[in-house]
């Protein structure tokens, strides 16, 4: 057991003043969740908006609605690499998981087999497409839309990671039919956990509002549960103390599930109110996690490593830095130098949602080759605001120990640290 400063791999602060908002947010009860849905109505320029208990909840409901409104469809495309969860929402919503495989230089859909995926559905079964930006990089929905071509198909964005994000100088989530984000632990802001819709579509919109109905709060009692969580959160996610809540194997921290039984309650006020600054919060730590990633980026990494950071300069809003490590003896290597040394460096989904135990019968015969490998090949670097730059010599130290590399960028890095 490791007994030492230890960075979590992503990591969304909460403030003490955050917990007070939190609190008053209880007080203030639907008054709280009526503010938070009309400042996303307002900050992301979108009608509708609907807030609830996570991000595969917000999936669940949109999906929900969608096959209200096209009761025949029932088969819902995704990345065969993606969070666990996004299957579970499909799953949830009694819809059928149809995968696609995901380009490995991209970390998008592999289009020729979307295109191929679409076609083969032209008998009317096919009720929607989610694509994800994964880590902070963005799905091009423009070629999905186009790919796709049937106005009785929604595009859902998964959103979960990239809240406050833009791309092409379009709010990301807002781009699609419909779309969500995740106020989870380690997403963009957080509030311990939480998910929000957002769309423009008014009969997307009447599915939600007709569901929502049906949708329990929290309990009263929640409150105590919630707020002892949110201190855990605030303290144990700080890189002084994530070693203790690591070492506890029934926290399962950094764990990857695939539960389609999970809960599904309106947001509550408690979580709206921890919300209160999010704007922010946004800017304040997206700004922390740009500028580490593009460290990151300045790093002149040798063959057999990529990163995605090169898209015509313009800054990405990584909530987690992806790395394609080609060679699996390097990519343990780093993962146990990461587990040792506490250098928040991670693998991201265990496997691609066609090995996942109890979906993988569904898959039988189809190959997602790309999706296999990325599990096996990606890992991820911290960016986010409680890195230190003395955490980031850290972390490319141990790099460096791997490779008689990037000697310039250390000694200037060193310099740049408090
Ligand atoms: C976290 C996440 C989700 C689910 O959000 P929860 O709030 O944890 O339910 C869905 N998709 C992606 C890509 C995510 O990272």
């Amino acid at each position: 057991m490791r007994i030492a400063r230890t960075i979590p791999p992503a990591a969304s602060p909460i403030t003490v003043r955050d917990l007070l908002n939190g609190f008053r947010g209880f007080l203030r009860q639907a008054e709280e969740i009526r503010r938070f849905e009309r400042e996303l109505k307002g900050h992301f320029g979108i009608r509708h908006c609907f807030s609830v208990s996570s991000g595969k909840a917000a999936l669940t409901m949109i999906l929900g609605a969608l096959h209200d409104l096209y009761p025949a469809r029932s088969e819902v495309v995704i990345p065969a690499f993606c969070c666990y969860s996004v299957p579970s929402a499909v799953v949830r919503a009694g819809l059928k998981v149809v995968l696609c495989d995901v380009d490995p230089e991209t970390l998008d859909f592999d289009f020729a087999q979307l295109a191929r995926v679409v076609s083969k559905r032209r008998d009317d079964s096919l009720l929607a497409v989610v694509p994800v930006h994964l880590f902070g990089l963005s799905s091009d929905i423009d070629r999905v839309r186009t790919l796709v071509d049937d106005p009785h198909v929604a595009i859902v964005e998964d959103a979960a990671q990239v809240m406050g994000a833009e791309h092409g100088g379009r709010k990301m989530g807002t781009v699609g039919d419909a779309g969500f984000f995740s106020l989870g632990r380690g997403k963009a802001l957080s509030t311990v956990e939480g998910g929000v819709v957002v769309t423009d579509r008014c009969d997307i919109a009447a599915g939600i509002r007709r569901r929502m109905t049906l949708v329990p709060e929290y309990g009263g009692s929640d409150l105590i549960w919630q707020m002892v969580q949110a201190i855990a959160l605030m303290v144990m996610q700080r890189p002084s103390f994530f070693w203790l809540p690591k070492s506890i194997p029934f926290l399962k921290v950094g764990g990857t599930f695939y539960e389609p039984d999970f809960r599904i309650r309106k947001m509550s006020a408690f979580h709206a109110g921890l919300a209160r600054n999010w704007r922010n919060k946004l800017t304040d730590h997206s700004r922390a996690r740009v500028a580490a990633a593009a460290a990151w980026s300045r790093i002149p990494w040798p063959d057999g490593l990529s990163n995605y950071s090169r898209r015509n300069g313009k800054p990405i809003h990584f909530i987690r830095y992806p790395l394609h490590v080609k060679d699996p003896g390097l990519w343990r290597d780093l993962l146990e130098c990461s587990q040792t040394e506490g250098l928040g460096i991670m693998l991201t989904y265990p496997n691609s949602i066609d090995e996942i135990p109890e979906l993988k019968d569904r898959f039988a015969g189809q190959g997602f080759p790309g999706a296999n490998r990325l599990a096996r090949e990606i890992l991820t670097l911290p960016v986010h605001p409680l890195l230190s730059g003395r955490d980031r010599n850290r972390i490319e130290r141990a790099f460096g120990a791997f490779f008689t590399g990037p000697e310039t960028d250390r000694t200037r890095n060193r310099g740049e640290s408090r």
